[in-house]
């Protein structure tokens, strides 16, 4: 029996265990780690069953060609030679933009460097770009104009160190178990907790205060809460003088009338009295928490939102010391890592702008390449709708799954159905795999070595337990062979070890992270050199931006609100034994039994008016298409609202979602469409 210790490939909380692995080379359990200051023994459903999709038999184990309407297995050394034979073809009668990289919140960090470095190295196109577009790249500009830095600014230990947690638009105990128990264990001795979701989640239910505000009005929520305590003489003006710009600006909004709690109240549903006492309840706590997640980033304005968030954050002085702070919890294992990356079109590793000609001059030289793109590439979003318009001709997906994760399936099949090329490298046959041309298998996460990046800024280190299945190869490899193939020579590493020396050496805030100092346990960025101890709390004396900037924030309401048609507003998010578009939980027996297929949330009102029962299918619609979905009918949500998860191919809530895009992240709005429901037949 052989115990090789590794990072959970689920959320971002960053779990460390022990892989079992027979001397058949078979994956027999998991163990977690004790020594782990995150997961400290312990493990969530995911956790304790994240091998059983690994040595799974749909594993993709060989690349594979479509001819004729069929895949057809292929040598890799002909899927190899197809795929940059092709993109050159593109290449030179398209241009370099018209190719566009998406890279993978679920490969390592290594693996998302090396697709930056084959987009922008060899392909010569800022076109990469992953879904932390589809859920927190609202808090990547958000965050960092406001401070400086787009992540977690505490770390998961601070939460029961809080004596007030706000968690706003976080399902935490579904989305990061782990976290979420903490929370409980905070509130259980003696922490107070606020809670602001439409939804009754379970921590609302065990919440001080529970706030159900209209979706989509987290603003005027956030902006009354700011003029109670303004007009109260709640603010901390020591830190708002010492640590800030810009406050007059945010003063003079956000004391509008229209922000009164009254006015508020109207526009929100929430009580003007429980805006009050929300609001001093954060501005009189000795140490009070934001959590927050997608319930704020996913909307067209998402960036608002977490403005929102940092702004209460800052007129409070809840920032820069354990207990505070502003933290968006990073949904999938290596989402913070993929930007930290520059999987992202705007930047290089660390967050370095692509437009800085410094910056670009330092890549230039590490990469022994003439001249970079200096203009910002696609998102995944623009990407997908320039494919649609036939601006983008090819596309080169690792581990990502556009056709259920991304909104409005229907325009999603019609665009990658409209590519010269599209490139699939992934360990399942995905619906966005079915519609490749191009399949390259690549490898789980127990089957490869590397780093992942948590929701804490911590990186760790995942690490090889049993070989890859088949002819399937690590991604990191793939990536390597495919610039070797392009003419690039500078891509040909021994290991993901070296490929990490390169990134220390080129990225300030990952300089002192090498694979010796994290051998037991990871560190958290910034670590700039090798005596550094790691970052655990961000902005303690200064921002890192200098001053925390006040951008004043006006209220804009969600794109697509309910009408006489579609009377309902439809929202989705995800269930705990679920994750993501379901490749992986899907395939593993207790998490499938447990949530096994699509549903709909309706309130018990809605359904009686309806004639809906409990458990019979019901057809869901808004503008973009129908899906079947069994309804649950619950006072989870309230009237008027619908709830639905995205993991499921059949009854794809995507199928529904709208297609408008935050003007700055363009993050799609998932939280808030127009929908109506039927009886099934
Ligand atoms: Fe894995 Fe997240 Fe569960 Fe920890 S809390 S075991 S990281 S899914």
């Amino acid at each position: 029996m052989k115990r090789v210790l590794t990072t959970c490939p689920y959320c971002g909380t960053g779990c460390n265990f022990y892989l079992m692995v027979d001397d058949g080379d078979k994956i027999i359990g998991v163990v977690p780690s004790t020594e782990n200051v995150v997961n400290k023994g312990q493990l969530c459903i995911k956790g304790w069953n994240s091998f059983q999709f690994v040595q799974h038999p749909d594993r993709l184990t060989h690349p594979l060609v479509r001819r004729n309407g069929a895949f057809e297995r292929i040598s890799w050394e002909e899927a190899i030679r197809a795929v940059v034979g092709k993109l050159k073809d593109i290449q030179a009668a398209h241009g370099n933009d018209a190719i566009a990289f998406f890279s993978s919140a679920k490969t390592t960090n290594e693996e998302n460097y090396l697709m930056m470095k084959l987009a922008r190295a060899v392909f010569k196109t800022n076109n990469i770009d992953h879904c932390a577009r589809l859920c927190h790249s609202s808090t990547v500009t958000g965050l960092t104009g406001a401070f400086g830095s787009g992540a977690m600014t505490n770390s998961i230990s601070c939460v029961e160190e809080a004596d007030v947690i706000f968690v706003i638009g976080s399902n935490t105990t579904e989305q990061h178990p782990l976290i979420g128990s903490r929370v409980i264990k905070a509130k259980r001795n003696g922490a107070k907790l606020v809670v602001a979701d439409n939804r009754t989640i379970r921590l609302a239910r065990m919440a001080d205060v529970h706030i159900r505000h209209k979706n989509g009005t987290d603003v005027v929520l956030l902006n009354a809460m700011m003029q109670v305590i303004i007009a109260e003489g709640l603010e901390n003006r020591t830190f708002i003088e010492a640590r800030t710009e810009s406050y007059d600006k945010l003063k003079d909004t956000v004391l509008n009338p229209k922000y009164s709690p009254e006015r508020a109240s109207l526009v929100t549903g929430v009580p003007a009295d429980q805006i009050r006492q929300a609001a001093r309840m954060i501005a009189q706590a000795p140490k009070a928490m934001i959590i927050y997640s997608m319930g704020i980033t996913q909307h067209s304005h998402g960036v608002d939102n977490v403005r929102s968030c940092a702004h209460l954050a800052m007129l409070t002085g809840q920032i820069g010391i354990s207990g505070t702070g502003v933290n968006p919890l990073r949904g999938q294992n290596n989402v913070q890592g993929a930007c930290d990356m520059g999987g992202i079109p705007d930047v290089y590793t660390g967050y370095q702008a692509v437009t800085d000609p410094d910056v670009r001059k330092k890549f230039e030289a590490a990469w022994h390449v003439d001249r970079l793109p200096g203009q910002v590439g696609e998102t995944v979003t623009t990407a997908i709708n320039g494919a649609h318009e036939g601006k983008i001709k090819a596309l080169y997906i690792m581990g990502e799954n556009p056709m259920i994760s991304d909104p409005d399936t229907r325009h999603v099949r019609e665009a990658l159905q409209n590519l010269d090329l599209l490139v699939v490298q992934d360990i399942f046959m995905t619906p966005t795999a079915e519609l490749a041309h191009i399949v390259l298998p690549g490898v789980t996460y127990a089957e490869k070595d590397g780093t992942f990046t948590s929701t804490e800024r911590r990186v760790q280190r995942v690490r090889k337990a049993i070989e890859p299945l088949g002819e399937s190869r690590p991604d990191w490899r793939i990536l390597c062979d495919v610039a070797r193939e392009a003419g690039y020579p500078h891509m040909a590493y021994q290991d993901p070890r070296q490929v990490m020396e390169e990134i220390n050496a080129l990225t300030p805030s990952y300089g002192g992270i090498t694979y010796d100092r994290i051998e037991k346990l990871g560190l958290q960025w910034p670590c700039p050199g090798p005596d550094h101890p790691g970052t655990p709390i961000l902005h303690r004396d200064r921002f890192t931006k200098g001053r925390g900037a006040f951008m004043a924030t006006e209220y804009r309401p969600s794109m697509e609100l309910p009408d006489a048609d579609y009377p309902f507003v439809l929202t989705t998010g995800r269930v705990f034994t679920q994750y993501h578009t379901g490749t992986m939980t899907r395939r593993t027996q207790l998490l499938e039994r447990e949530e096994p297929e699509a549903f709909v949330e309706i309130h018990p009102q809605s359904a009686k008016d309806l004639g809906i029962r409990n458990g019979e299918p019901v057809f869901v619609f808004t503008r973009r298409g129908e899906v079947q979905a069994k309804a649950r009918v619950t006072d989870v949500v309230p009237p008027g609202v619908l709830f639905m998860p995205f993991h499921f191919e059949e009854g794809s809530a995507n199928v529904l979602t709208n297609n408008v895009l935050d003007p700055l992240a363009k993050i799609p709005e998932f939280k808030v469409c127009a929908a109506n429901v039927r009886k099934s037949g």
